[in-house]
């Protein structure tokens, strides 16, 4: 629909006006900061930093009904700028006017119904919210949409220059800014940096294909992100990392949407999802509080992060119950199926600590929690899952074994219902698949096959050699008919068909 075909009242807000207050606030010292410099850390203690939009109380004029009414609203309008996460645009980033709104077709990923035999044989009520259908096949791209659409609002009505992009990354991330950023050519180049041999193929060939300079850094992500950490204190680079804190407000879209696409009703709700450098789980916490301080939801559902045992650091933190004795130690990662998430030290450890904190506070109780789960149930269920319709990657695999976790320790009860993250699409991590199907793990990642989940192309050779087609070597005539004739009867006795 156009905007004009809607009522007079309704109009009023149904294109988001550009607004709000923002400034970068520190999460350690509090202070805060004008956005009208590229910020990554405090300039006064140098810890991570949100995006606070201090007009925020000016939102409370309109109430959740009105708000729930506006979202749905607009999901009727074909603007392109507001077709995806920027619908949300008052509760992202209002500075940014929909002129500079970069939309690749992001967000509004499908929420899918596990099988009821899916959900028989695992004893669970749960869907997927399937992230891998957004354009780098990430959830990482909600982020970028922000970052990016900041740093266009930026050359375009604020004359800054050129602009090279960097980031660090365990793969998605360099593929979603590459993307990203290669549409705003020529005034944004990108250049990504990722631990050499930790990618996999899918993910090294997407920043290569959107023409981003490629640089393979030796060990593993946390080495390379201390590397584009010291180049974005020291040289004049946009930082893509979720150390951006534009890509926090952008990952809050996967809260609003979950909610926009329950009806907004979040009762009985779980919500489960990897931890990684931890900026997923920080920003679906703030959206969901948003949300819930503008009355637009009435419940804040459980949030449930999922780590492997081989990187595992928050998890081993809130393993201490009483939040005074909490320490915080980085681990050292082993090898992960789950190599999005291999991360021993978290960039946005102090945002989950914060937010944490704040989302039980105003939930008036226990709400957050951390499972742990192992690489042989994270590889297990991924396969199971894609066994049933699904398209997980390796991480959503993490994301179901986590809330078998949850329901056996009693933190989702019977009668919940959760909502799995699938961060990424399958077609990513293949490799993995590959691995468990020919039993080529090596021994550090633990996983063995289970025979019942394996799965191998079989080889139909129904005749010798000579007598069927090779490269460069068709079969006409007789011995073509010849050939079709005994290879169907070769594959009819394999699949057991019935002559009709
Ligand atoms: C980045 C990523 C994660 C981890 O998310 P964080 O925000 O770093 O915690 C999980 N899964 C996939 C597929 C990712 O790309
Ligand atoms: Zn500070």
């Amino acid at each position: 629909m156009r905007p004009d075909q809607f009522a007079p009242e309704d109009q009023k807000h149904l294109l988001p006006q550009p607004g709000g207050d923002l400034v970068y606030r520190c999460l350690d010292c509090g202070s805060e900061h004008s956005i009208s410099e590229l910020l990554y850390t405090c300039p006064s203690c140098g810890e991570v930093l949100l995006i606070e939009d201090k007009g925020f109380d000016q939102l409370k004029k309109l109430s959740g009904a009105q708000w729930r009414r506006v979202f749905d609203l607009r999901r009727m309008l074909n603007i392109p700028a507001l077709k995806g996460i920027f619908r949300y645009a008052e509760l992202l980033a209002p500075v940014i006017p929909l002129d500079s709104v970069l939309y690749l077709g992001e967000g509004h990923t499908p929420l899918v119904e596990a099988s009821d035999l899916l959900k028989g044989e695992l004893g669970a009520d749960f869907c997927f919210k399937n992230d891998g259908q957004n354009p780098s096949a990430s959830f990482k791209d909600r982020g970028m949409a922000v970052a990016l659409s900041y740093i266009n609002y930026l050359v375009k009505h604020q004359g800054a220059g050129e602009i090279l992009s960097v980031c660090a990354s365990t793969g998605d991330t360099s593929a979603a800014a590459a993307l990203y950023a290669s549409y705003l050519a020529p005034e944004v180049k990108s250049a990504v940096l990722l631990p050499q041999g930790k990618v996999t193929p899918a993910q090294l060939s997407q920043p290569l294909g959107a023409g981003a300079r490629v640089l393979e850094i030796p060990g593993v992500f946390d080495d390379c992100m201390k590397v584009v950490e010291h180049l974005a204190d020291n040289y004049q680079v946009a930082l893509l990392n979720s150390k951006n804190a534009w890509r926090i407000l952008g990952q809050e879209s996967y809260a609003y949407e979950v909610a926009q696409d329950l009806d907004w009703d979040l009762t009985g709700r779980v919500i489960l999802v990897p931890i990684g450098n931890a900026g997923n789980i920080s920003a679906i916490m703030s959206g969901f509080m948003k949300l819930h301080q503008l009355g637009i939801i009435d419940e804040l559902p459980k949030v449930i992060g999922v780590q492997s045992e081989h990187a595992d650091p928050v998890f081993r933190y809130y393993q201490e119950n009483d939040p005074g004795k909490r320490v915080w130690r980085p681990v050292t990662v082993q090898p992960s199926v789950a190599q999005a998430a291999m991360i021993g030290n978290p960039v946005s450890m102090p945002r989950v600590v914060e937010l944490a904190r704040r989302y039980e506070a105003q939930a008036g109780g226990p709400r957050v929690y951390v499972v742990q789960v192992s690489e042989q149930e994270i590889m297990d269920h991924m396969i199971l899952a894609n066994r049933h319709g699904h398209v997980v990657c390796t991480q959503g695999g993490e994301s179901l074994a986590g809330l078998l976790r949850a329901q056996a320790a009693g933190i989702v009860s019977a009668g919940e219902k959760a909502i799995c993250d699938a961060t990424a699409h399958h077609l990513k991590f293949v490799g993995f698949q590959q691995m468990y199907f020919e039993n080529t793990f090596p021994p550090d990642y633990g996983v063995k096959p289970r025979p019942e989940l394996v799965n191998r192309p079989e080889e139909v050779l129904a005749l010798a050699e000579q007598e069927m087609p090779g490269p460069g070597r068709p079969l006409s005539g007789e011995a073509f008919a010849k050939f079709v004739k005994a290879t169907a009867l070769e594959v009819a006795a394999r699949l057991g068909l019935e002559k009709r």
